[in-house]
């Protein structure tokens, strides 16, 4: 019979590599990753079945069997599940298909400790069979399919795929135990790792006649009889994670519409959280049978951090996929998950605020964008979100904010950029913190757009200190002892200073005025109310959007307080003085580019200006 000997993709390998010479601390895990797989496998077939039951050739009755053999030294999982072909064991067996595998591996560092870790919440589902094995061996045949086929392996870069003529329907996975692995030949051993990792799994899990597991589907069964280990592992099996759940949440809706959901938020930020198609990850199942685990209409984009099943014996088992848009009662469902979730993220939030907090570390920038997707729900969306300030570098809520808000202020001032510890420093604050005024420190890319489209919290509007003007005359500034602010250059000549500049920088700038959110330094930049702010210019521009086009032109602001601005605008009013200050404007608009974190505009010419001028400076 012919046979195709077939290499890993790259990613495999390294990943088996990892496997087999990492030494997992616990190895007992690949049994709870082979028995998870025949479970989905299982399920699938079940729902394939819904519409075609000659699928199942008269066998449904769906079950998980281990076998061990103490003297061949192999074990066996199989079940009748739905099977592979040999396609399927090309793609599943011999690549990843999960989409940022490749940014994943990317980060793997030859460093066996650290890879370990990583691998762990990644997880490495069916090749964890090699962390025990030598050799493994899986043979199945597709349910529906004539044709049996068989795929070997001993891990080392290449597996083996051929026509099997006996093999039965679903899979049978057999290891060959590697030396010093024969713990796992021992029935007692066995039935303690199944209890313990996979006692939530729906479908009878044997070993001879013997049931290992409780073989009902975890979230049927009441809450007081699950522990918080039998919710842990179950996580681990739905949501294909290895860490621990940071939320678990387990209730039965009734009312107009049924169903139980039994949700988790996972302890880290999946890998591929920010791939762009933004699934969501909650299983639907109807009346215990799994129906699909790509259902986009269960829940919103921006609560795809959720893991976890709904089932529902209000829909109907024979539900198809397609039907399943624009569902009434799926919009149900979905309006009562979001209300469950964020009401349980709220009472977190006050019951255990240290504890929501890594929540939100964790999944905050994934959270906020529902502020502009889900306009019924902003307002409580609103209320959880949690923001770094000026005063706080432990993300505070906006009622915190607002109950500090000082006398005289109106808005909640914000501004954005990458970087918390460079924003703390930009000069566009100085007046807010003269002021004492707190500012959102805004650093997710998903923050400049939001913000817009909210507009305000409590009727305070949100305002970028970066844009517009400042509005800051109505607060009083705190005075610090023993500093007395510098006076500031007379009206008169800042006009003339103002006017001087425009000359000079000619398009360059939008505007040139004097500013009142300056206090320590002579310039900066700032947006003309409505324009795109410098920091989502630069977000754009790194993605590649619309790159020439978007160039809106700024306003630069000058400090009538600042002793360089007073000596300029002393002679401003000069004959010629455009052409005196020439080199000096273009400077100070580099240097305002500069702290924003551009580039000058011409590079040599501003070389060239900054010689000049410090020559200029040296004693005669
Ligand atoms: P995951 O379960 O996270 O998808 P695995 O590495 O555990 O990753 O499995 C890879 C794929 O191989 C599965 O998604 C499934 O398509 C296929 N597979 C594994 N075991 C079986 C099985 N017993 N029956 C059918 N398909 C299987
Ligand atoms: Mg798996």
């Amino acid at each position: 019979m012919s046979e195709e000997k077939l290499s890993f993709q790259a990613e495999v390998s390294k990943l088996l590599e990892i496997v087999v010479h990492s030494l997992y601390s616990n190895k007992e895990i690949f049994l709870r990753e082979l028995i998870s797989n025949a479970s989905d496998a299982c399920d699938r077939l079940r729902y394939a079945a819904l519409t075609q039951s000659d699928l199942l050739d008269g066998d449904g009755l769906f079950r998980i069997t281990v076998t061990p053999d103490k003297e061949a030294r192999t074990i066996t999982v199989s079940d009748n599940g739905i099977g592979m072909n040999r396609d399927d064991l090309v793609e599943n067996l011999g690549t990843i298909a999960r989409s940022g595998t490749a940014d994943f591996v990317s980060r793997l560092t030859g460093d066996a400790k650290k890879d370990v870790s990583l691998i762990g919440q990644f997880g490495v589902g069916f090749y964890s069979a090699f962390m025990v094995a030598d050799h493994v061996e899986v043979a199945t045949r597709k349910a529906g399919e004539a044709v049996g086929w068989r795929w070997v392996s001993d891990g080392k870069g290449e597996f083996v795929v051929s026509e099997d003529a006996e093999a039965p329907r679903g899979a049978r996975i057999t290891l060959r135990l590697r030396d010093g692995e024969d713990e796992f030949l021992e029935p007692e051993r066995l039935r303690k790792i199944v209890k313990t990792y996979s006692d939530h799994i729906a479908i009878p899990v044997m070993l001879g006649d013997e049931t290992l597991n409780a073989a009902s589907a975890l979230w049927t069964r009441s809450k007081s009889e699950i522990t918080p280990e039998q919710y842990k592992e179950f996580y681990h099996h739905v949501a294909h994670a290895f860490d621990d759940p940071w939320m678990t949440l387990h209730y039965k809706a009734e009312g107009a519409i049924e169903y139980t959901g039994l949700l988790f938020v996972p302890g880290q930020k999946p890998f591929d959280i920010f791939n762009p198609d933004r699934k969501q990850h909650v299983k639907l199942y109807v009346k215990r049978v799994f129906i699909t685990d790509d259902c986009s209409e269960l829940l919103p984009p921006w609560l795809r951090f959720l893991r976890g099943v709904v089932d529902s014996a209000d829909l109907p088992l024979n539900i198809s996929r397609e039907m399943l848009q624009h569902n009434p009662l799926l919009a149900k469902i979905r309006t009562g998950l979001v209300k469950r979730v964020l009401s349980e993220l709220k009472r977190k939030a006050e019951d255990a605020p240290e504890d929501y907090q890594t929540f939100w570390k964790t999944f905050g920038d994934v959270f906020k964008e529902g502020l502009y997707e889900d306009f019924e729900r902003r307002a409580d969306i609103l209320e959880l979100c949690r923001f770094r300030t000026t005063v706080s570098d432990q993300p505070v809520s906006l009622a915190e904010i607002v109950g500090r808000m000082k006398e005289g202020q109106e808005g909640l001032p914000t501004i954005t950029g990458d970087d918390a510890e460079a924003l703390r420093k930009s000069p566009q604050l100085e007046g807010y913190l003269a002021r004492g005024i707190e500012v959102l420190l805004l650093t997710d890319p998903i923050d400049e757009f939001w913000v817009r489209a909210v507009g305000d919290y409590q009727g305070k509007p949100f305002r970028n200190v970066a844009e517009g003007s400042a509005d800051l005359e109505k607060v009083a500034v705190q005075p610090k002892e023993g500093e007395e602010k510098p006076e500031a250059a007379p009206a008169d000549e800042i006009a003339n200073l103002v006017a001087a500049l425009k000359i000079a920088l000619g398009d360059e700038v939008k505007d040139v005025r004097a500013s009142v959110r300056l206090t320590e330094s002579p310039v900066c930049l700032v947006a003309e109310e409505g324009d795109m702010s410098i920091h989502l210019e630069r977000l754009m521009r790194q993605h590649r959007q619309g790159a020439s086009g978007l160039k809106p032109r700024r306003i630069l602001e000058i400090n009538p307080h600042h002793a360089l601005i007073r000596g300029m605008a002393a002679r401003a009013g000069e004959d010629g003085a455009a052409d005196l200050l020439a080199d000096s404007a273009h400077l100070l608009l580099d240097q305002a580019r500069i702290v924003e974190g551009e580039p000058p505009a011409d590079p040599a010419a501003f070389a060239r200006r900054l010689a000049s001028v410090m020559r200029k400076g040296l004693p005669a």
